[in-house]
């Protein structure tokens, strides 16, 4: 039986721990594949282009916009970031679950366009928490921390929008919940169509034949 590819939407607060979840996905599973975003925010200490994210400047993302190369795109704390259309619809089609870990505002627009995408917010165990990990994580000036954790107050007001929570106390316990959300949506019947059809198909000539 062929599955069909999700499109797996994974936002939360900075600092809450996601890209460890998301990172978790792609080594322990071979169904998914991960969306790189671009950006024209600066890159930090160990980003990689093209694999952290493709830098790029306000033109050349501007650009990129015009020529309707983003599935979406959004502005989050003074920067530009947005996914690349071909990758995503290379991979859904090779049947991939595709993950693309975005702010609120791409997650909903990603909504928009693809109704049976999957959005998941990872909520840290308390807010408290979630202030110590960013401050611990030490990437950031405090002036960006505070930002961030504004911006966490706005964010935490759409979380009634996602389909679900994974709460990120232990990591690995996260992971794999995450991982068995979207096996059960493998599961609809409306992702399951051509084999759905396929049975009812066989039963009809079996009843006939009888
Ligand atoms: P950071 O600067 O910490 O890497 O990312 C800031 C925020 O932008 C995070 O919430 C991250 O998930 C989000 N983000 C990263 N790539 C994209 C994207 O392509 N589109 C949207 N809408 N948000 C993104």
């Amino acid at each position: 039986m062929e599955r069909e590819g999700i499109l797996v939407v994974i936002s939360g607060f900075a600092g809450v721990g996601k890209g460890t979840i998301v990172k978790g996905l792609i080594a322990g599973y071979d169904n998914y594949a991960l969306s790189v975003s671009m950006t024209t925010r600066q890159p930090r200490e160990g980003e990689v282009e093209g694999q952290s994210y493709f830098f790029v400047t306000k033109e050349e993302f501007e650009k990129k916009i015009e020529e309707n190369g983003l599935i979406e795109h959004a502005c989050y704390v003074g920067n530009y970031y947005g996914t690349p259309r071909a990758y995503v619809e290379d991979m859904l089609a090779k049947g991939k679950d595709v993950i693309l870990e975005i702010e609120i505002q791409g997650a909903r627009n990603i909504k928009k366009q693809y109704p049976d995408a999957v959005l998941i917010f990872v909520c840290p165990p308390s807010a408290t928490e979630l202030k110590n990990r960013l401050v611990g994580r030490g990437t950031e000036t405090p002036d960006v921390v505070e930002k961030r954790m504004r911006r966490a107050v706005e964010e935490s007001e759409g979380i009634f929008e996602y389909d679900y929570i994974v709460v990120n106390d232990e990591v690995d316990k996260a992971i794999a919940v995450t991982h068995n959300i979207i096996e059960t949506m493998h599961s609809a019947p409306k992702r399951n169509r051509a084999f759905v059809t396929s049975i009812q198909n066989e039963l009809e000539d079996i009843a006939k034949g009888e």
